[in-house]
């Protein structure tokens, strides 16, 4: 068989080859990219629940807070109506102590249920953040669509099935020598360039290295055991 037939029939699986592979990094980059981005998305739901919740509870801390302060208020109002003509000094002092107590006691109350509210706001801003982040990275950029996936994975059946037919046109030794070298998941075509092998990046012997270039002999990289031949001319 003329080696050049076979250099170009080597040519054309290695174009193939190079398009398998270009094809399965695409394919594991989508996949990665879904995959980052349905996690980014979660987070950002779990951050808009966590927010969600403690805007809850600030909301029931600020209703109680507000019902102790009308409870105490009640209690005041009472307390300075029994003041009124009340002429035993024991109790009046009595009575004038707790006002004071129950003065303080409001304040208190009236700074905790303003400290509550400003959290249950605060917490309600967040989880809208969480949210409009959750659906603008849900929106960005459209996850690879089920159609698409299965359209790349017949693509790559294809390119194996092609493969294998100009695997088959190959003289029987370099044909099993393609197929050992793909069974181990490598490639079997590497391009020359400038007397290197692209496989392994080893610099070949002079002569290997022109003749691999100009097509005119079947050269294999003695290092990664790869045919290697000149890119495609057209
Ligand atoms: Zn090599």
């Amino acid at each position: 068989m003329d080696p050049r037939i076979v250099i170009d029939v080597l040519v054309e699986l290695g174009q193939r080859e190079e398009e398998l592979a270009d094809l399965r990094a695409r394919i594991a980059r989508d996949s990665r990219q879904t995959r980052d981005r349905r996690e980014l998305s979660h987070e950002y739901e779990d951050d808009a629940r966590e927010a969600n919740e403690s805007g809850q509870q600030a909301a029931r801390d600020f209703r109680q807070h507000d019902r102790d302060l009308h409870a105490a208020e009640t209690l005041l109002a009472d307390k300075r109506d029994r003041l009124v003509g009340l002429s035993d000094r024991r109790q009046h002092r009595a009575i004038t102590e707790e006002i004071s107590a129950l003065e303080r006691r409001i304040e208190q109350l009236e700074v905790a249920g303003l400290t509550a509210l400003a959290a249950a706001e605060s917490s309600d801003a967040e989880a809208d953040q969480a949210r409009s982040d959750a659906r603008r990275v849900d929106d960005e950029a459209p996850v690879v669509d089920a159609a698409a996936k299965q359209q790349s994975a017949d693509l790559a059946v294809e390119l194996e099935q092609e493969i294998s037919r100009l695997t088959g046109m190959l003289p029987p030794d370099a044909g099993r020598h393609v197929q050992r070298l793909r069974q181990r998941g490598d490639r079997a075509v590497a391009w020359v360039n400038e007397g290197t092998c692209t496989g392994c990046f080893a610099q070949m012997p002079a002569q290997h290295g022109i003749a691999a270039a100009k097509g005119r002999q079947l050269v294999r990289c003695a290092s990664c055991a790869r045919f290697v031949v000149h890119r495609p001319w057209r």
